[in-house]
């Protein structure tokens, strides 16, 4: 009896340890503000993006990613909680404090046995952090040169260097001395390419002789869309001359604005004779109008795609780390942006609207043995299933309250069902004017309704308008399709339990 029960011991063992090995690694890079339009593995010819495009190659593009509210923290609080902002108390960028005492995967992760740290800009508030055995967080919005980190138990480290290079340095360390008898989940949290995008020095000269086409909305007149109207965030009126683009009169007023502030004195040389002899060229050939907006375009474009080529090199050197310490068949490894970007579309930079551009996201992801390499997903994926994929590949238990769905399936091949339609809100009305706002998109449509700052509906035939240019909404046809669209709005209100949202939604406007 006793022999037998320690046979039956011993197999569930077996069992369990075998379950355990299969367990994956998960490495997560999400990045900031970094746009599927400047990605080669999406096609950009812009510039080319060997490392991401590599994860692509041996993994999955996923074409239709989309984020349920499109600015920095609340992206990141919907990646760990897998909830929309109502629900997990992160709706703006303003007031926000994340509450970690909430459900959030890593927690989860942690106790099926994994150990777990997020490395780089997290940007959630003053909280401690929970749910990472390890963590090195750069305070805030953080800095593009020599930047503090506030490390486990609220140690505060300077490094010089710049940010990308170091969030890469810390991430090895730690994978170095991690337990190697537990799994491990890693988020690298990159600053790039944030505002103000500025480049590593060896990069600075590596788009000087690039031209970029401008996008054929550039001098949207934004007829039909008030919202649009309103916003402050044109590259022509919103982005400014010195502290955007660099161009500064005296060295005194570079570093009043903070640019080189922080940076030693041989930094601050090669950086300052590179833009000083740009400024030098404008000054000595004036531009005004059009002509200049055109020219800040130009700038803007040079800075973001030489701070995005040292984002991409340094998740080659993950995936090298990966390679060279036998870790990339046994590891997830995804790749994404906390929502998308303007560059230069409608005349824009920055994010916020539900249109195209800011709220999808490039994200791609490798799964040896899972994924098929060169796969293409075009199902409606949100940030809110990262949460309950990462569990669901963990081998954890995915919390009820959670609002995302598990895409392992899909991946597998087995039973999915996909999305036919995905809803969004937008809660800031602050910084660039932007009104608050709520919507769906379906496969052909998309219905917004703006409120606070402008009380109005939108809609859009994807098909005939892809740029979003021209609201139907008062149109016969647009009402009649409206009809439908408020129908699944609701539902989708309802399923969610936005409950701000289904009073907005309620009340008549013309
Ligand atoms: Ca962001």
């Amino acid at each position: 009896m006793y022999k037998k029960f320690l046979v039956i011991l011993l197999l569930t063992m077996g069992a369990l340890t075998n379950v355990r090995a299969q367990r994956p690694n998960i490495v997560v890079i999400i990045s900031d503000d970094h746009a599927y339009q400047t990605i080669s593995a999406y096609g950009s010819k812009f510039t080319q993006t060997p490392n991401i495009d590599r994860l692509a190659k041996e993994g999955a593009l996923f074409t239709k990613a989309y984020v349920t509210n499109s600015i920095c923290g609340p992206a990141r609080a919907t990646f760990l909680t897998g909830k929309y902002s109502h629900l997990n108390g992160f709706k703006d960028n303003v007031n926000a404090n994340f509450n970690f005492d909430q459900d959030i995967f890593v927690k989860g992760l942690q106790q099926a046995g994994y150990q777990t740290a997020w490395i780089g800009k997290m940007h959630l508030g003053n909280h401690t952090p929970q749910g990472f055995n390890y963590y090195s967080l750069l305070p805030g919005q953080g800095q593009y040169y020599n930047p503090d980190f506030i490390e486990t138990g609220n140690v505060r480290k300077h490094y010089t260097g710049y940010v990308s290079n170091i969030i890469t340095d810390l991430s090895e360390q730690w994978l170095d001395q991690r337990d190697r008898s537990k799994p491990f989940c890693l988020v690298i949290g990159h600053k790039a390419t944030h505002r103000t995008w500025m480049p590593d020095l060896q990069d600075l000269d590596r788009f000087e002789d690039k031209t970029f086409p401008l996008p054929k909305d550039f001098f949207d007149n934004y007829a039909t869309r008030k919202a649009a109207q309103v916003q402050d965030m044109t590259i022509a009126k919103t982005m400014i001359m010195g502290y955007d683009l660099k161009m500064f009169d005296s060295e005194a007023k570079a570093e009043k604005e903070g640019t080189i502030a922080r940076m030693t004195p041989d930094q601050r040389k090669t950086f300052l004779d590179h833009y000083n002899k740009i400024y030098d060229d404008l000054k000595a050939h004036p531009l005004t109008g059009k002509a200049l907006t055109e020219w800040k375009y130009q700038r803007y474009m040079r800075d973001y795609l030489a701070t995005a080529a040292s984002l991409d090199r340094n998740i080659g050197r993950v995936l090298g780390y990966l390679d060279k310490n036998g870790l990339n068949k046994n590891t997830i490894v995804i790749y994404l942006s906390d929502q998308g970007f303007y560059m230069g579309e409608h005349g824009w930079f920055d994010k916020r609207f539900m249109y195209e551009e800011s709220f999808r996201t490039p994200m791609v992801m490798r799964y040896p043995g899972v994924i098929k390499p060169g796969t293409r997903i075009n199902d409606f994926i949100m940030n809110l299933d990262l949460a309950p994929t990462l569990l669901d590949a963990g081998k954890a238990s995915i919390p009820t309250e959670i609002q995302g769905q598990s895409f392992l399936p899909l991946l597998r091949h087995q039973n999915y069902q996909s999305r036919d339609a995905m809803y969004y809100h937008y809660y800031e009305n602050g910084e660039h004017s932007v009104s608050p706002h709520f919507g769906i998109k379906t496969k052909r449509y998309k219905l917004i309704r703006f409120y606070k700052r402008v009380e109005s509906w939108e809609l859009f035939d994807l098909q005939k308008d892809p740029r979003e240019l021209n609201n139907i909404y008062n149109t016969a046809r647009g009402q009649k399709l409206a009809v439908e669209l408020k129908k699944q709005l609701a539902a989708l209100i309802e399923k969610y339990k936005d409950k701000e949202a289904r009073v907005i939604f309620d009340r008549e406007i013309n």
